[in-house]
């Protein structure tokens, strides 16, 4: 048998349509079937041309009388004029195109004397009543006789993601050609049998006709759902696979040593341990002494304490002989982190120096700029087993990086690590180290399921006590009077010792504003802003000229930071911020993750439409981190009622991060945190929706655990066994966690 599913496009399309599918991401036969359409338009009332009315939805049986292409020499282009009529009145259609070439399909087709049916909203220019871009079915091309046209064109018209080069009718056809003569044996099904006749689901095959070529709502909605479920199912048997391998998985137990230097940590710490900080750390610990590696997602909002949680666990694991090491997604962060370890540690932190106490260690910043020096330095206290905690990018993920014992991997904002990276840092020792992955992006509970489904799950439900919420409100960018206001806020707070950070979405005017290299977003996908596109953003670069103009911050230092300048530079920034010397830092979202001075009463975020709901949260969480009361303000040009006014005032009324996360989901129309469309034919998650299909979900998870119990090799299940195999795929679940 071939593999039909495999077969290049371009063996079965041509070049020409081939490559314009191509470039969405759809390169096989498989690829292309699996492009589901995103919406149908529902067929138009049949009607007569004379009752024709402006703003109706309508279809026309109709003749040809003439079709002609002509170029636009006022706009440009080309456009495509027909007139069609049913003996009695005449309609005009018209098409728009840049060029005129791409016009002149529809003229080939649209030969005067043949009959079509023609569907569109029907509008009027200059007195005539008209349809732009109709889709329509020519007699003796797409149908074969007026019947079947009547047929065809009585069918929901499916709407497929598409782009300016290839158009949804285009990718219809192409479906429609490929998808015909398959048969159920091209399309293997992964749904093992039992499962599909229990839930009476139609198989793959029919499941995929009855989507790209439905009679009627019902049918697609059938077909639908069969491939949603699919999802479920092949991605909780995924995850049920990787617990199940896990579990097979030996670790050495780090037992707690009375005396050691997780007491000594205990009796320093400049506050008591919150109930839920002692909570978690009581779970941890047991985790730690058992002889199965830990694989422990901590959730905690920004500011619930989570450092404190992952240095009480290294030093558990230090008192019994073993290092740990914490991967940061940042140099800024591995920086900071370092910083804040020593800083909790103090003496204990100077193990084999004069200064250090009874039980000390050290702590080894890795990352990938270090000078030659100081990396064969932390390098060699990494190797003999000197430094206890090593911290540092996914530089510590190289292979060079060598530990005497490593016990303990703690890898902070989890959702800029994959799995395979994580897993390659598992791989290090001769037995696998216990992982503690710590977030501040609240998940909701449907996501850490579905995504991080292979983790125990903690939450830090409690933040440390006397903290003030942030005090936040949305500020119309074009009301000069809050923004004087504003700024002399912000110079209040600098005359009374405190820090402010200002937020741009971008470094300069020729930055494109998804450039910040150091700092992709944890929701790339920023909703379209509501606002007019002719002012340009907020730029680092340009507000800082800016801001020294201003009188109310007329003679305040201003400090840069962003992603493009060389990681000593950006430390030495955050050093001057941290101590004063810049009490005002201009910023990319580069500050978004981690970063902790406590002095910092006040965030300014520019063009703040542009931002993710939980991007927000997070650069928000950078204030407020001690008893002083804060304030953040977003300056936005969303009109009220958009949708993006409506996501930064969800901002305004709560500092719930979990209840953020679950509106992020809720107005995001397209794609969630699953993922969807936009990484092309490539991703397996495309009708799945984590807050709408929860309940599937979670029976999906039970029907999955089933089968993986009983079959862990899923050798009675070979097509399972693939589709899974196509998960677990790295760049996937790389795609996957990043969420
Ligand atoms: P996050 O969870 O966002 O990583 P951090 O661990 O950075 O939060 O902690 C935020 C701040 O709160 C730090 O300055 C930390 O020292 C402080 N902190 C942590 N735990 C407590 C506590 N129990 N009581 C008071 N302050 C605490
Ligand atoms: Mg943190």
């Amino acid at each position: 048998m071939s593999d039909r599913l495999a077969e290049p496009l371009k063996a079965v399309l041509g070049a020409r349509t081939a490559g314009g599918l191509a470039k969405l991401g759809l390169v096989t036969v498989g690829d292309l079937v699996r492009h589901y359409p995103r919406r149908y338009d529902s067929p138009g009332t049949m009607t007569d041309i004379g009752s024709l009315r402006v703003g109706e939805h309508v279809t026309v049986m109709a003749q040809v009388r003439s079709a002609q292409v002509r170029s636009m020499r006022s706009r440009g282009g080309a456009m495509l004029e027909a007139v069609v009529t049913d003996g009695a009145a005449s309609l005009q259609l018209t098409f728009f195109a840049k060029r005129a070439g791409v016009l002149r399909m529809h003229e080939d087709k649209l030969r005067a004397g043949r009959t079509g049916l023609f569907t569109g909203t029907v509008g009027e220019y200059r007195g005539r009543r008209q349809l732009t871009h109709p889709d329509y079915l020519v007699v003796g091309v797409d149908a074969a006789d007026e019947g079947e046209a009547l047929v065809e064109a009585s069918r929901p018209i499916p709407i497929y993601p598409a782009s300016a080069a290839v158009p949804t009718w285009r990718i219809g056809r192409s479906v429609r050609t490929v998808l015909d003569p398959l048969t159920e044996a091209d399309v293997p099904d992964p749904l093992p049998e039992t499962l599909r006749e229990e839930r009476d689901l139609p198989t793959l095959l029919e499941a995929l006709r009855l989507v790209h070529t439905p009679d009627d709502e019902p049918a697609y909605r059938r077909g639908r759902e069969r491939l949603r479920f699919e999802e479920a199912f092949v991605l909780q048997t995924a995850l049920a696979r990787r617990r199940a391998a896990h579990a097979e998985l030996t670790a050495v137990p780090r037992l707690a040593r009375p005396g050691g230097l997780l007491d000594a940590v205990d009796a320093r710490l400049p506050f008591p341990l919150t109930g839920a900080q002692v909570e978690v750390g009581r779970e941890i610990a047991a985790d730690l002494d058992r002889d199965r590696p830990m694989l422990r997602l901590l959730q905690g909002d920004v500011g619930a304490g989570k450092t404190v949680v992952a240095l009480r666990a290294m030093a558990q694991v230090i008192d019994a002989g073993g290092q740990a090491a914490l991967l940061a997604p940042t140099e800024v962060l591995a920086a900071q982190h370092a910083r804040s370890l020593r800083d909790l540690l103090g003496p204990l932190a100077d193990g084999g120096m004069l200064t250090g106490t009874e039980n000390a260690t050290r702590v080894a910043l890795l990352t990938g700029s270090l000078g030659a020096t100081a990396k064969r330095q932390a390098l060699a206290e990494a190797a003999s087993g000197a430094a206890g905690i090593v911290v540092g990018t996914h530089a510590l993920l190289s292979e060079h990086v060598q530990f005497a014992d490593l016990g303990l991997v703690v890898v902070d904002e989890q959702h800029r690590f994959g799995v395979e990276q994580r897993d390659a840092l598992r791989e290090r020792g001769a037995r696998p180290p216990h992982t503690l992955v710590m977030t501040a992006t609240p998940i909701p509970r449907t996501v850490a399921m579905t995504v991080f489904g292979d983790l125990e799950t903690s939450v830090l439900g409690e933040r440390p006590a006397g903290r003030v919420d942030v005090v936040t409100h949305v500020v119309p960018t074009d009301n000069e009077a809050w923004l004087a206001r504003a700024w002399a806020r912000a110079r209040e707070e600098i005359d009374a010792g405190r820090r402010v950070y200002v937020v741009c979405p971008r470094i300069d005017a020729d930055e494109p504003e998804s450039a910040e290299a150091d700092a992709p977003g944890v929701d790339d996908v920023v909703a379209p802003a509501d606002a007019a596109p002719d002012t340009p953003l907020a730029s680092v670069v340009a507000t800082v000229e800016e801001l020294a103009q201003r009188p109310e911050l007329a003679g305040v230092a201003i400090g840069v930071m962003h992603g493009r300048l060389a990681p000593d530079d950006k430390d030495a920034a955050m050093d001057r911020f941290a101590s004063g010397q810049t009490p005002l830092l201009v910023s990319t979202t580069v500050i978004e993750v981690g970063v902790d001075v406590r002095e910092a009463t006040m965030m300014v975020v520019l063009d703040a439409e542009r931002f993710g709901i939980s991007q927000l949260h997070q650069l928000r969480g950078r204030v407020g981190r001690s008893d002083l009361p804060s304030l953040c303000l977003l300056i936005s040009r969303a009109e009220p009622g958009t949708t993006s006014h409506e996501r930064l005032q969800a901002l305004a009324d709560t500092s719930d991060g979990f209840v953020l996360a679950e509106k992020d989901l809720e107005l995001r129309r397209e794609g969630d945190v699953l993922g969807a469309s936009q990484s092309g034919g490539r991703s397996s998650l495309r009708l799945l929706r984590a807050v709408r299909d929860a309940a599937l979900i979670d029976e999906a998870r039970g029907l999955a655990v089933a089968v993986v119990d009983a079959d862990p090799s899923l050798a009675l299940h070979p097509h399972l066994g693939a589709a899974v195999a196509a998960w677990l795929d790295p760049e996937r679940e790389a795609f996957l966690e990043r969420g």
